[in-house]
């Protein structure tokens, strides 16, 4: 006989009639938010959560871990002789594996950045806040100075006592490490992220050598100073107070939307007692574990609050202590609040999921089809202002025309300029062109023809650029544009 209160799961907690209001009272709607509680440490002040082991947080760990790393590292990749990914503010392009970007080009920026905006409504939907528990930068750098904190400090109850603790030297000692720590991250966080704007192996050299110039440094010193605080001070108010995400997220939320969740109807009476004691109570001794290992201080069993960052936390440390009382786990969950009622759990019924997905992959497509048209020439031809037309004396026609070409390569290539429209177009310019890489060539030409082949004033002359090296399907790639030819 279980030594328990027979816990029902989800799908027996409607069934068996009991706890349904308490779900209901404890679990609102996922679309309706409780009064914000936030459970600062007793006086107000500064959370300090309990590090916890399990299977969410062995994935977090290692998901912020190669978040972090990537971050750092992708500025030092080289690709085709030039860093891979670079926002060159001097000469405004932007360099990403071998395609350069203009400003021109910034609208695949804003569609990319509209997708990843959708594709973040669309995984919330089904997930709820799992971006800002695994993958937010914000969560990222917070785990990562505590980290360094529980190592140097110790577990939450020694950092608890130092904080109270009169100032001595070993108090003085373990601080310094600590903030000298965090301070080091904080400057590799502030060259990482100027290195995605300014060339990153001269950056580093220059930033810890000291040579590097005013502005350069004011920023990399600016970003290593918002992340120490980010990152240090601030941590959950950042979610709490500045994050808009936070905010709105409960809009994309239905009754489908995972989120972590504390089967109230399962837990509830809570209370203590010894294990393998026979109770009438809820699965639930109150062991406060899931509040202490909280990053932002909150109870999962008040219901759902926009404070919490979907770490799985509460989650590793609910399953800890129900392994210890011999209890079925995942008394806190990853589940939906149809699921919680025993509902079947439908997420492709949901208009909202259908909606996102159907957007993202409509925004891909465009965005398939917008770099496919992208030419890596650019051609602008104008024409001469000063004069519609000159007559030679050998009675040729002659008109006059500048042409702007960019070279969007990240190479030095040679073009090969052509005149269509009329057969007896001649170009009197070298049509042999050698632009260097992401350059633009400022080429005034004149066009000739003779007078007895134009019978009209007005005629259509055609620029055609062309590559003379092939691209990967063998094929030169050419732009052209249109303008006028005039003659009497
Ligand atoms: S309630 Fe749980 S999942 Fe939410 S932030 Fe706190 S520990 Fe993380
Ligand atoms: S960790 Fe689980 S058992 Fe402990 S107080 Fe929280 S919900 Fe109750």
């Amino acid at each position: 006989m279980s030594n328990h209160n027979p816990s029902p799961s989800p799908s027996q907690s409607q069934s068996q009639g009991q706890g349904q209001g308490q779900v209901q009272q404890a679990i609102p709607r996922a679309i309706q938010q409780t009064i914000p509680i936030v459970q600062l440490e007793p006086g107000g002040g500064k959370i300090h959560f309990r590090e916890q082991k399990g299977d969410f947080q062995r994935l977090r760990t290692r998901l912020n871990s190669l978040l972090v790393c990537l971050f750092l590292f992708i500025p030092f990749l080289n690709y085709q002789g030039h860093q891979a990914i670079l926002f060159d503010i001097v000469q405004q392009q932007f360099f990403f594996f071998g395609i350069s970007l203009w400003p021109q080009d910034f609208t695949l920026l804003a569609w990319v950045f509209i997708i990843a905006a959708f594709a973040l409504f669309f995984v919330t939907v089904f997930w709820g806040r799992v971006w800002c528990g695994y993958l937010c930068p914000q969560t990222a750098w917070t785990f990562m100075f505590s980290w360094i904190e529980n190592r140097i400090v110790g577990n939450s109850n020694n950092r608890k006592a130092l904080d109270k603790a009169p100032w001595s030297l070993a108090k003085f000692r373990k601080r310094l490490a600590k903030h000298s720590l965090w301070g080091l991250m904080a400057l590799l966080t502030g060259c990482g992220f100027i290195g995605y704007f300014i060339p990153a192996r001269e950056l580093y050299v220059d930033i810890f050598s000291f040579s590097a110039g005013f502005w350069v440094t004011s920023w990399v010193w600016f970003f290593a100073l918002c992340t120490y605080l980010n990152a240090g001070w601030m941590r959950e108010m950042m979610c709490l107070h500045c994050c808009p995400y936070a905010r709105f997220q409960s809009v994309m939320f239905d009754a489908n939307t995972k989120t972590v969740t504390y089967d109230a109807a399962r837990g509830e009476a809570r209370g203590p007692r010894k294990r393998k004691q026979e109770t009438q109570l809820g699965d639930c001794v109150d062991c406060n574990l899931c509040v202490d290992v909280c990053p932002t201080g909150i109870d999962i069993r008040n219901g759902l609050q926009y404070e919490c960052i979907n770490c799985g936390a509460c989650v590793d440390a609910c399953n800890q202590t129900m392994e210890k009382f011999g209890y079925p786990l995942n008394l806190i969950s990853y589940a939906s609040e149809n699921q919680l009622k025993g509902q079947k759990h439908v997420i492709w019924r949901s208009p909202r999921f259908l909606g996102y997905g159907a957007a993202v992959l409509i925004m891909l497509i465009i965005l398939g089809l917008d770099m496919r048209s992208r030419s890596e020439i650019q051609l602008n031809v104008i024409r001469d202002r000063q004069s519609l037309y000159r007559e030679t004396l050998d009675e040729m026609i002659e008109n006059s025309y500048r042409l702007k070409i960019r070279n969007k390569t990240q190479q030095d290539r040679e073009y090969q300029l052509q005149l269509g429209g009329n057969p007896q177009y001649r170009l009197l310019a070298d049509a042999r062109l050698l632009i260097h890489a992401g350059e633009q060539l400022d080429y005034p030409i004149t066009v000739q023809a003779p007078s007895a082949a134009l019978d009209t004033s007005r005629q259509t002359i055609d620029f055609i650029v062309t590559d003379m090296d092939m691209d990967a399907n063998g094929q030169a790639p050419s732009v052209s544009q249109s303008s006028s030819f005039f003659s009497h």
